[in-house]
């Protein structure tokens, strides 16, 4: 019987791992050197709050991947054999294989820094690395301070993390405004209040110089580089981006880029090796997507699509429009198809931004300046429905036709203060258009889907 093996047991392996099985009797075997069992790496930060145990996170019961002949490894893969279809691992096991797929996902990065090895000092990808969080910055007793280098989605998921624990917490962000590299000004200077209101102590502009060791080798100071400043600590949080997960590969026949290099069916260039998820780079990007996506949803698709091709029904990645959605303390964030920050905007595409005046809510539409075509929308603090933006998107509707029916695509819980009008209004005062706003219609949501 083909023996398919997956290196990583993360939404993208143990997707594959689900759909290959639907699909045929193949032996299917999982490997991971982090956890026995899959659990769901985005909830990692409500077991640190105390919102969920561990276990909560596990989305299948133990007793599920026996009942599925899904055979469970734990070990690192330290060396990948093509020639002899054979992996090795670091207690100098090994295992054969006849289909190979890598969905080893991503690594927090370390940009050399003095000190960055030292205790006290993590990530917060692992599960390992929430075990460390919880050893080093247990309360606010043992951890008076930490530091938080790096802006992103995961930066402001530790920082409120430690704040569910009263820890005073300094961030570091080497940009000028808060994720500016992705969000347009306007939703940037709006998360940097948010950030400073929760009383984080939010550096703009800055850079780590250095982390400092007292006499047992555990952080105990970091140093911006800009100023000299040296600010005590007890914990520093790395969250400077995530690169993915293939130094193993390095002296292996695959081809890498930052990740794994595969084409649009998600194979490498060496024969019946795939790779899925976090790990994997497009050779050529899909749209204006980036070649590297580091997102639960595009590992779950890959999965599935990895598993069709296997199973022998080749099939190509295709992820369609754009969507994530992250959440900024208390403020959630949606976007669907493409609303560029100010950097890498192309020329074309014009915003058009509403604030509310005193609540963090805020929409920001991106369209074509001369079609008016809706090429996309950031909401903060609204809720809106995913498949009316797909289908609008797909349609290529005009900015126009998005705001006269906007009130079908908001999703907020009934009783929610609607905010569609004032929208409407604004675009209408500043483009001297005379836009209706329409009435939410259930007919036309049903037809979303
Ligand atoms: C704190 C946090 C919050 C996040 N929140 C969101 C969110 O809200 N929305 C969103 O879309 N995404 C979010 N993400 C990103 C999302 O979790 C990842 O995109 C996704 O988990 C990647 O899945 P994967 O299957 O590709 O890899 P992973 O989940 O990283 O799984 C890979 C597994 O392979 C194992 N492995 C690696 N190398 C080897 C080896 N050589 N041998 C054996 N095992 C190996 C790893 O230990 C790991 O267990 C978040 C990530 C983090 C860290």
């Amino acid at each position: 019987m083909e023996h398919i093996v997956i290196i990583g047991n993360g939404i993208s392996g143990v997707t594959a791992a689900r759909h290959i099985r639907k699909l045929s009797d193949k032996r299917i075997t999982i490997i991971s050197a982090e956890t026995e069992y899959f659990f769901s790496r985005t909830a990692l930060m409500y077991i640190y709050m105390g919102h969920m145990k561990f276990e909560h996170t596990q989305p299948y019961e133990n007793w599920f991947w026996e009942k599925n002949r899904i055979e469970l490894k734990k070990g690192f893969v330290t060396h990948i054999n093509d020639a002899s279809k054979e992996l090795v691992f670091a207690n100098g096991e090994t295992m054969q294989y006849d289909k190979l797929i890598i969905a080893t996902g991503s690594k927090p990065n370390k940009f050399g820094w003095p000190g960055q090895d030292l205790e006290g000092v993590m990530g917060m990808y692992h599960k390992q690395d929430l075990e460390t969080l919880e050893k080093f910055a247990p309360n606010n007793k043992v951890c008076k301070r930490a530091v938080i280098v790096g802006g992103g989605l995961i930066g402001i998921e530790l920082a409120e993390m430690l704040q569910s624990r009263d820890i005073p917490v300094t961030f570091l962000v080497r940009e000028s405004s808060f994720w500016n590299g992705v969000l347009p000004a306007g939703e940037s200077a709006m998360i940097n209040e948010h950030i400073r209101e929760h009383h984080i102590d939010l550096r703009l502009g800055v850079n780590l110089q250095e982390i400092k060791a007292d006499e047992h080798g555990k952080v105990k100071s970091i140093i911006i580089k800009e100023t000299g400043e040296e600010i005590a600590c007890d914990v520093v949080g790395l969250t400077a981006g995530v690169s993915p997960n293939v130094d193993f590969l390095k002296e292996s026949n695959i081809e890498l880029g930052r990740g794994v290099k595969v084409n649009r069916k998600l194979e490498t260039n060496v024969k019946d090796i795939y790779a899925i998820g976090d790990c994997a780079e497009q050779q050529e990007a899909i749209g204006n997507r980036r070649p590297i996506e580091a997102v639960w949803y595009t590992g779950r698709m890959m999965g599935e699509t990895v598993a069709q091709t296997i199973c022998g029904n080749p099939k190509e990645y295709n992820p369609g429009h754009w969507f994530n959605s992250a959440k900024f303390l208390d403020i959630e964030y949606q976007t669907y198809g493409w609303v560029f920050g100010e950097r890498g905007r192309p020329e074309y595409e014009q915003h058009f931004h509403w604030k509310h005046p005193k609540e963090h809510l805020c929409i920001t539409i991106a369209f074509h300046k001369e079609t008016h075509e809706f090429l996309g929308i950031n909401t903060f603090g609204i809720r809106m429905r995913h498949h009316a933006f797909d289908k609008w998107l797909t349609e290529k509707r005009s900015v126009e036709y998005v705001l006269e029916h906007l009130a079908d695509a908001n999703f907020d819980p009934e009783f929610y203060k609607l905010h569609e009008k004032d929208i409407v209004a604004q675009f209408n005062q500043e483009h001297h258009t005379n836009i209706q706003l329409k009435k939410r219609s259930w007919k036309r949501i049903f037809q979303f889907s």
